[in-house]
Formats: structure tokens, sequence, C-alpha cells
């Protein structure tokens, strides 16, 4: 995303430049933009569901301010997109609460030069979040139509260095590896060999664990300069199963 959403706060210039829909009509006076008022839910978010929990990171609290989440759930559902809350994305699947995200990015320690992976596209907001905090995301998508909508969804919104595929993630994205960070956002009961192999020495790998009737582990696995590896638990969570293609 290259154009920060406004505020109702921004100068005159700056508002005349984006046009009518982000004008106010004074400081004091609330803003009629909708964008201005989903920044306003996305700051609250910060504050109320993320920091509030002890999610502190500025840079992932930024990228939490900045990517427009109401542009990544149902149109029926945008008006709650904001909420303390997992959505239904249709398929059967999910897009995390806004808490899990942020969590799993800052247990990543996202750098800038960083290469991500990340297994289980599903809206495309994990990916866009990990988007703006390192230079490139590779995200896989094992349902077709989720991965090809996503693909358009951060292609629009100018995420120029997402990439979308659709296939098994169990897999990871071999051509591309080795990554600095690997987030899978679908439990599998044991973690894919593959997505060990694919981590970089110094890297981070953040999955949930465990089977799908009960609720999963969240780990953060890493590994040394070495090629050794250390995992812990973080926290219980419950996500919908890793599958597996045919
Ligand atoms: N990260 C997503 C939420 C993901 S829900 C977001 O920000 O919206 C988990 C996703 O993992 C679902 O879309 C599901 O279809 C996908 N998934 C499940 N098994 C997978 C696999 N083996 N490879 C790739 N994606 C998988």
């Amino acid at each position: 995303m290259r154009r920060r959403v406004h505020s109702c706060f921004t100068s005159r210039e700056s508002s005349k430049a984006l046009g009518p829909a982000v004008v106010c009509l004074s400081l004091l006076a609330s803003c009629s933009s909708p964008h201005a008022a989903y920044e306003a839910e996305r700051r609250r978010m910060v504050v109320d569901q993320i920091e509030a929990r002890g999610v502190g990171e500025p840079r992932v609290l930024s990228a939490l301010r900045e990517v427009p989440r109401h542009l990544f759930v149902p149109p029926s559902e945008k008006a709650n997109a904001y909420e303390d809350r997992p959505f239904p994305i249709g398929y059967g699947q999910t897009i995390s609460q806004p808490y899990i995200v942020a969590l799993m990015t800052e247990l990543a320690r996202p750098e800038p030069g960083d290469r991500a992976l990340e297994v289980g596209t599903g809206s495309g907001y994990q990916a866009a979040i990990l988007g703006r905090l390192v230079r490139e995301v590779y995200t896989v998508e094992i349902i077709e139509p989720l991965g090809r909508e996503a693909g358009l969804r951060l292609d629009g919104l100018g995420f120029s260095n997402v990439f979308v595929k659709v296939g098994d993630g169990y897999r990871g994205w071999p051509e591309a590896a080795p990554f600095d960070i690997i987030l899978v956002t679908a439990a599998p009961e044991k973690v894919p060999p593959p997505l060990i192999d694919q981590l970089k020495p110094g890297g981070r790998m953040v999955i949930p664990v465990g089977a799908v009737s009960d609720v999963q582990s969240l780990q953060l696995i890493q590994k040394d300069a070495a090629g050794r590896i250390e995992s812990r638990n973080v926290l219980p969570v419950r996500f919908v199963p890793l599958t597996r293609s045919p």
C-alpha cells in the first residue's frame, strides 16, 4: 500500500489532494469520511485489543494501524471488521482475530530486509501486515478461489512485495526458500519438516501445532546459526486445520 489513509486531522492541502471524501468540516467536528472513521477504529483496536494484551513492538503496531482490515473481510462484515474476533471468509475458513495476527507478527521479529513465508493466505490480511514490515512476503493458499481473491485484493491495494501462490503450503515454497520468517496460520498435527528445512539459520517460525479437535499450542521455533532447533509453547490457540492436497 503506497498511500496512507489520512485522518481527520490532515492539513487543508492534503485533505484537498485526497478529494471530498476525506474533507472534514472542522478540526473539532467529527469527520464524515468513512476512511477516517475506519482509521479511528483501527487506532482503538490497537490500544484496546493489542497493546492492552502486551504486544508493544512499534513497527508491528504501526502496520496494524495502517492496513485497512475492513477491506479483507466479506462486504457484509465491513462494519464489524475491527471487533475483537475472527471472521468467516467463506469456504469454512476465517481471518484471524487482530490480537493473534499482532502476536504472531511480533513473535517473528520482522526486520525490514527479511523474506517471509506465510502458509494459509486466507483473506491476505496477515500477508499485508507482513508486507508492511519486511522486504518480501511469499504466501501459499490451498483453496484456489481464496488465493485468487487475496492476490487481486493485495494487488489492488498496492502490495507489490507480496506474492501469492495456490498450492499445498505443507511443502513450503522451495523456489523462494530459505526464509527469515515462516508464519503458519492453519494448524498441522506436527510441524511440517519441509518448513523447518526452509527456515534460514537465525530464522523464526510461528506455528499452531496440535490435533484439529483440540486446542493447539502456538509455538515459536527458532533455528540458530548452527542450524539447531529450539521451540517454545507460547499460548493455547484454536486455528482451522492445515489440510493436505492429494
Ligand atoms: N492468514 C489468513 C487466515 C488464514 S485461515 C488471513 O490473514 O486471513 C487459514 C487458511 O489456511 C485458510 O484459508 C485455509 O484454506 C489455508 N490452508 C489450510 N491448509 C493449507 C495448506 N496445506 N496450504 C496452504 N493453505 C492452507
